[in-house]
Order: structure tokens, then C-alpha cells, then sequence
């Protein structure tokens, strides 16, 4: 896209000569629409939770409830805080990343127990879904982030759960190939149409199909999963049949459990 300037020369009334500018706008045009994008994903991301709240506090506050209705109002308020708070610390993430601010604290740790972690927190919010992890004891040592990669894991467990909303089998799988260590991540939710995998990880990109529109979300978790397995010298790939389901996968340099213990200076030569 281009902005032409003219600007006509004249000396005394006799015009002698024009001067075009063509300036390439493209990036400026890009980054408004991503401003506009932003703006719009921003205040309806934050609308909904808040609007909830609101709803339910006046409940609270002006009728005489049963105490267990009560109850539950105030655990609807408590989810849509959580929500509101994640919804800003992404939004907080995304700018440190940008200004590169993010700090990375990596030290050893074993990525599985960290897994298994996440997948217990989340069943909670996935009574439809049976999640598995396939693994084996002592092959998650990596050199990380923990409450990054904690993050980056929950994005794509929390995603393949949101975007299979008919339930299923969620199928995580970590084994060790070669020096690195691959985390994948099989659901069979709604999948990813062809033209929209390219983008996937972009900020503010969601796939707009009528099949998710009733699905909430920024389009900033697959972005922050990528900034972060990029942080770690990993990579993050995806492969997904639309209407079928989706394989995220992960992979980061892993340090055999042996080279830790070495490291630590606790094992023998
Ligand atoms: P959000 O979920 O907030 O839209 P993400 O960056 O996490 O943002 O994901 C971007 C898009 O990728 C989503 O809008 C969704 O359409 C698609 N997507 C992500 N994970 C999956 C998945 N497991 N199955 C199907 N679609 C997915």
C-alpha cells in the first residue's frame, strides 16, 4: 500500500516541476489494523467476565439467596476473576516479550511431574474429556523455565481441551529423541483448516470459523507458547486434520537424567 505526496514548483508563475513521494504505508497499515484488532478482542475479552460479575454481585447484594445459590454465585465471580486475571497477564506477557523484558530464571528441572501437574489442574475444567500422558520416569530433564514453561504447556493443554468442546481423548506423549526431549499434544476436537496454520502463532490470530465463534479468546496463547519454546532454543510445531484434531508438539533441548546428576555434582564420575 501507497501514500503518494505531490507538491508542484514554481518559479514566479511558471510552474516547472512536480515532486512525487511515494511512501510504502504497508507496515502502517498493518500495524493500525492490528491496533483496531487489538482494541475490539480487548474490550469484549474483557466485557464478558466483567459483565458476569457485575450480574452476579447485584444478585448477591439485593436478593435473598439460598446459601447455596449464594455459593455458587460467588464461585462464578471467583472463575471470571481468574479468567480477567490470566486475560491481563497475557496481555502483560506479550508487551514484556515485545520490549524483550521477559526475564527467563532456568535451572534443571524434570518437565514431567510439571505435566502431570498441569494435567491434574485442568481436568477440573474438562469432565468430558479423558487426558492421558504417556511417558517415561526420568527422561523430562531439561534446563528451563519452570513457571514459563508451566505456561506454555497449559496454553496448549487448556487450548486442545477449549477447541474440542464435543469431549474426547486428549493424548499427551514425552519420550526423548536424540538430545532433545518431544512433548506432543493429540486432541480430537475441531481442528485447524489448512489456511489458517501459518498464522497459527501469530499475536491476536484466531481462526474465524463459525464452528469456534462462540469460543472466547485473544489469539495471544499459541504467540506466547511460541516466545517461549523459542526462549528455551525449542520448537513448537502443530499438524491438524480440520474436524478431526490437532497435534501440538514440542520439542527443547533435554539433558539425559545422568548429566544432571553429574551436573549436581551428587553422581559418581
Ligand atoms: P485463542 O485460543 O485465545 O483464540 P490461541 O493463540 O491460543 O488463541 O489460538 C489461536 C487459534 O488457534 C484459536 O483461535 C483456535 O481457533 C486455534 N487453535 C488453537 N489450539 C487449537 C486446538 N487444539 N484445536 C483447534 N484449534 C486450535
Amino acid at each position: 500500500i501507497y501514500k503518494v505526496y505531490s507538491e508542484e514548483l514554481y518559479r514566479g508563475k511558471e510552474k516547472y516541476g512536480i515532486i512525487l513521494v511515494h511512501r510504502n504505508i504497508t507496515r502502517e497499515y498493518e500495524v493500525n489494523q492490528m491496533k483496531s484488532e487489538f482494541v475490539s478482542t480487548v474490550s469484549h475479552e474483557l466485557r464478558t467476565p466483567l459483565a458476569s460479575i457485575f450480574g452476579f454481585t447485584e444478585l448477591l447484594l439485593h436478593r435473598d439467596l439460598k446459601p447455596e445459590r449464594q455459593k455458587k454465585y460467588v464461585k462464578t465471580i471467583y472463575k471470571e476473576t481468574q479468567r480477567l486475571t490470566s486475560l491481563i497477564n497475557d496481555f502483560l506477557d506479550v508487551q514484556k516479550m515485545e520490549s524483550g523484558k521477559q526475564n527467563y530464571e532456568k535451572r534443571y528441572f524434570d518437565v514431567l511431574p510439571l505435566i502431570e501437574k498441569i494435567i491434574s489442574l485442568q481436568r477440573v475444567n474438562a469432565p468430558s474429556h479423558r487426558i492421558a500422558l504417556e511417558s517415561q520416569d526420568g527422561e523430562g530433564i531439561i534446563y528451563g523455565d519452570k513457571r514459563k514453561l508451566e505456561q506454555a504447556f497449559s496454553n496448549i493443554i487448556s487450548n486442545a481441551i477449549k477447541y474440542s468442546p464435543g469431549g474426547g481423548q486428549i493424548d499427551l506423549n514425552a519420550k526423548r529423541d536424540g538430545d532433545k526431549l518431544v512433548v506432543s499434544i493429540k486432541d480430537e476436537g475441531l481442528g485447524i483448516p489448512e489456511e489458517s496454520i501459518d498464522r497459527l502463532f501469530n499475536k491476536f490470530y484466531r481462526v474465524d470459523n463459525s464452528d469456534r465463534r462462540k469460543i472466547g479468546g485473544t489469539g495471544l496463547g499459541l504467540s506466547i507458547v511460541q516466545e517461549i519454546v523459542k526462549a528455551h532454543y525449542g520448537e513448537v510445531t502443530v499438524e491438524s486434520q480440520y474436524r478431526k484434531g490437532s497435534t501440538f508438539t514440542v520439542s527443547l533441548p533435554s539433558v539425559p537424567g545422568h548429566e544432571t546428576v553429574r551436573e549436581e555434582g551428587t553422581g559418581q564420575g
